[in-house]
This record gives structure tokens, C-alpha cells and sequence, in this order.
């Protein structure tokens, strides 16, 4: 089979070097497309010889990327379907704080404490409720206004425009990057908005997939994560643990979790996903459930093992600000 061709498309840069440290890369992965909503284009990931971070290739320039996710992320459209019904009442029971302290907390939804706390990138503000209800006074920023708007009408703070542009009265104890820094062009500059927001001795909570995960070479080009193309970069524990130093965060440590949820959608995606078509199946709550269920009840000693060998599917790294 020959390998399918990376389109030549102007909106989008084939980047030849690091978006880390400028530094040559190659090919880890090729072949990729869009597993869950059939967007046009095939992709590649490639790993830089110098830093080892992993990168999506072409990267979409920032104004293809802001239309990627105005058409598909967030609302696109979806409210008050089964699928968000059953999540919106899922998230706020009993249910699923007993779940998360079962199959692993990647969003710190079990943290409690009493500061003031950003979620930056806080979509509909879904998340805020939960680190509400755990004692924060919790903000949000969003750069997609419709979903900024939501979590505004459900009594939020929140910022809408460039992190770099936000200019808080009163830093903050906590900033949370929950599954968002893969998704960013530059995440080194991301970093420093964040310690920037942060007081010292602030903590910066921080979760993304895992690039060494045991799932990515069992499900190759359906792993789940490399999610082409809103993924941009890919970490591994040491690519996070180096950029959260560089970016002057200390006390760094990180956990490895496997959300069953996870596990079920590169299932999902494994046998419905097709090139150009969007996989409604991975938001069949009738599907994806009782599959979470069985994929926690079978999976979880290979789950075990892949977090206690650094080959979780998640990263959960909790970092310092030390500076005064
Ligand atoms: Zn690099």
C-alpha cells in the first residue's frame, strides 16, 4: 500500500522544524486523518531529533484553526441531545465522583480548596461547576465566544481573547491547562501566560495524552489522541516535565492515568471511523457507556500496569510557580 500523500493546502504550513526549540524532525507517524469528524486532509506526526517533542504536520495556520473549531468543537450545533443531556447530568452526580475516584481524576475534579482558581480554556464552563462546588472561586478563559457565553449565563467570570492579552486585578492560586495545552500553536508562550496568572507559590494543574501511551502502538493510526488537526504537539513525561521547567514551574510531579473513556473511543474510532466522514458513534451514549464500563471491568489490570510503567494514556502533572 503506498503511503497516502500530505496535502498541499495554503492554509496549512508544513512545519519542517521543532514549534519547541526550531530543531529538525522526522517522521513518527504518517498516514493520519481526522477519526472523529471526517475533516478533510492527511497528516502526518513527526518527532524533533533535538527535544523530542512530537508534532503534527502541516500544522493549519491560526486562521484555518480558529474556522476548525468555530465549524466543529463545542456547540457545533449539538445541545440538548441525549448524548449532552445524559454528560451534563453525569458530571454533577454522585456517579461521577464515585467514578473518578475508580478510573482517575485527569481533570482534578476531586481537588478541593478555597482560592481563586482559571480554568484556562473552560469551554461551556461545564468544569467550572465541579471546581465551584469544590470550594474555588473559579474563572474561565475561552477564546470561542458562543462557549464563553454559556459558562457567562451560568454565572461565570470569564475572559474571552489571547491569554497573553488578559491582565487579571488579582492573580491567581490555581491556572488548570486541562487537556489543552496539545492543542495550542505555541505552548511555550502558553506556559508563561499561565505563571504570569499565577501568584507566587501559585500551582499550575496541567493534563494532556501521553505520547509513550501502550494504547498509541496497539491502535496506530486510530489512536484517539492524535486527533489531526487540533493536536498540534504531543508529550511524553520528560517533553512535559522539560517544557514546565524551562517555562519556570518547579515541583513538578506527575502522574499517569487511563481513563476507560479513552480507551473506548480509540475503540470506537478503530472500527467506525472512516476518512472524510464524522464517527457518530463516538457520541452514541448507548455505545460508549456500557464499552466504558466493560473496557474498566476487563482492561484494568493492563491500565495497572500501563500507569506504573510511564505507558498511561494521560499525563497529570501539578507544577510550582516559585517565583516571587
Ligand atoms: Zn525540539
Amino acid at each position: 500500500m503506498s503511503e497516502p500523500r500530505i496535502e498541499e493546502n495554503a492554509s496549512y504550513k508544513k512545519e519542517s522544524g521543532c514549534v519547541l526549540c526550531t530543531g529538525l524532525t522526522g517522521t513518527s507517524i504518517s498516514g493520519l486523518f481526522d477519526t472523529r469528524f471526517g475533516i478533510d486532509g492527511t497528516f502526518e506526526v513527526r518527532r524533533c531529533v533535538r527535544c523530542g517533542m512530537e508534532q503534527l504536520s502541516p500544522i493549519p495556520a491560526p486562521a484555518e484553526l480558529k474556522n476548525l473549531y468555530e465549524h466543529y468543537y463545542n456547540f457545533c450545533g449539538e445541545r440538548g441531545t441525549v448524548y449532552t443531556s445524559l454528560r451534563e447530568w453525569f458530571f454533577s452526580s454522585f456517579f461521577y465522583r464515585a467514578w473518578i475516584r475508580l478510573d482517575g481524576d485527569i481533570s482534578f475534579h476531586s481537588r478541593t480548596g478555597s482560592g481563586r482558581l482559571l480554568d484556562i480554556g473552560c469551554n461551556e464552563g461545564r468544569t467550572l461547576k465541579n471546581y465551584a462546588r469544590n470550594g474555588f472561586r473559579a474563572e474561565g478563559t475561552e477564546l470561542n465566544e458562543t462557549a464563553a457565553a454559556a459558562a457567562r449565563a451560568a454565572g461565570f467570570t470569564v475572559f474571552t481573547g489571547a491569554l497573553d492579552d488578559f491582565a487579571p486585578a488579582v492573580p491567581y492560586d490555581v491556572a488548570v491547562l486541562s487537556n489543552v495545552l496539545e492543542h495550542s500553536l505555541d505552548p511555550k508562550a502558553m506556559l508563561r501566560s499561565a505563571r504570569r496568572l499565577l501568584k507566587a507559590d501559585g500551582e499550575l494543574w496541567i493534563s494532556c495524552p501521553n505520547s509513550q501511551s501502550w494504547l498509541r502502538p496497539v491502535f496506530g493510526r486510530w489512536w484517539i489522541h492524535w486527533h489531526v488537526p487540533f493536536h498540534i504537539t504531543h508529550y511524553s513525561e520528560d517533553t512535559l516535565r522539560n517544557l514546565l521547567e524551562e517555562s519556570g514551574f518547579r515541583r513538578i510531579e506527575i502522574r499517569q492515568i487511563t481513563p476507560a473513556l479513552w480507551a473506548a473511543s480509540s475503540i470506537v474510532a478503530r472500527f467506525f471511523a472512516r476518512k472524510g466522514r464524522p464517527t457518530r458513534q463516538l457520541r452514541n451514549p448507548f455505545l460508549i457507556f456500557p464499552l466504558v464500563l466493560l473496557c474498566r471491568a476487563l482492561l484494568f489490570p493492563v491500565f495497572y500496569w500501563g500507569n506504573r510503567t510511564d505507558r498511561g494514556d494521560c499525563l497529570v502533572a501539578i507544577a510550582t510557580n516559585t517565583d516571587a
